[in-house]
């Protein structure tokens, strides 16, 4: 009896503990001031241009000031219990403060790179609100059909089939996902990767699943620019592309071998051959937007690899490599990205 009790006051102390370490790397995250240079400043500028507004993760603003389209559109940040143990769904008050915050106005297109919750949730609720087309793989499409969004609002494309929007000519090509190291994760995250019904939330975060990942291709009279939501390639792939300016993800990208990492850099920023990369997908998923981009807890950034400020120091060590400009987004503000 004694040796149960002891046993037992033994296991307590141990979840004490486990609980005490758990708490700690969920309040402590990476220090963002070292990356604060490379923020773009914010200008305006009279002319016709090109702008974007950067609202966190991949989500981004682009306009020419008579069309404007949208990647992801996704402003829920769900906590890490609720991804781990229960279940999701879009945030209205979130994304009605995100909008008013990044002034969302009328969209022709709203873009996820591809469907899982931290890119896709809250995409059809958007296109919902600004009129945008939902556009996407079959799998983005389930999550508008789920959310209600009329189907002449939903427009699944295949892989480098360009379609116009104004002045701008967008082209998904069909990529690969981040491929996580572990194996668990990456069963969790990649196998099985189709939503084939329409989804309906609250749902399993696993429930949105990857659907078909895309380098979203933006041309425009006035500059080119792609997108690479997750840190993935195919080789090859981008051969026939250029692009002035390289949005890179890098969440997670330096728990990559060396090989995968120079690979990486190769098949989508030595291809496309910019003059300017910014990384993205590098700020925190379950904390809520803020004024500024918010590091992960060292929960997401240590132990589940994440590795948000090796991240973004990758790209910026291999842009000097290269002669390669590289900033950073301010959070909400116009940046102009090409003028006339
Ligand atoms: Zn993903």
């Amino acid at each position: 009896m004694k040796f149960v009790r002891i046993g037992l006051i033994a296991l307590g102390v141990l979840i004490v503990c486990a609980g005490a370490v758990v708490g700690t790397l969920m309040l402590v995250r990476d220090d963002l001031s070292p990356f604060e240079g490379y923020i773009l400043s914010t200008e305006s500028e009279a002319g016709k241009a090109i702008t974007v507004r950067y609202m966190g993760n991949t989500n981004l603003l682009i306009s020419d000031g008579t069309t404007s389209l949208m990647t992801d559109g996704w402003f829920s940040r769900p906590s890490t219990s609720e991804l781990l143990l229960g279940t999701i769904g879009p945030d209205m008050d979130a994304i009605s403060a995100a909008m008013a915050r990044g002034e969302v106005g009328t969209l022709a297109a709203v873009i996820p790179v591809h469907s899982h919750y931290d890119h896709a949730m809250d995409s059809p609720e958007v296109a919902r609100r600004t009129g945008a087309l939902l556009v996407g793989s079959e799998s983005t499409a389930n999550i508008g059909r789920g959310w209600g969004l009329p189907e002449e609002q939903i427009r699944v494309v295949g892989s480098e089939e360009p379609m116009r929007f104004g002045d701008f000519t967008v082209t998904l090509i069909k990529s690969q996902h981040f491929q996580f190291p572990d194996p668990d994760m990456a069963a969790a995250a990649l196998e099985d990767p189709l939503i084939t019904a329409p989804l309906i939330p609250p749902v399993s975060a696993l429930d949105y699943k990857m659907g078909g990942a895309y380098s979203i291709h933006i041309a425009h009279p006035l500059g080119t620019m792609l997108l690479q939501g997750s840190a993935g390639y195919v080789t090859g792939a981008l051969d026939e592309y250029r692009a002035d300016i390289v949005m890179l993800g890098v969440g997670g990208v330096v728990a990559q071998t060396a090989r995968y990492q120079q690979d990486y850099w190769e098949q989508i920023v030595r291809v496309l051959r910019p003059e300017k990369v910014f990384p993205v997908h590098w700020d925190s998923l379950t904390d809520p937007l803020s004024d500024k981009p918010v590091m992960p807890n060292l929960l997401w950034s240590r132990v589940l690899d994440f590795q948000a400020e090796a991240g973004v120091n990758y790209a910026l060590n291999h842009a000097k490599q290269d002669g390669i400009d590289a900033a950073l987004f301010p959070m909400w503000e116009e940046v102009v990205l090409f003028q006339e």
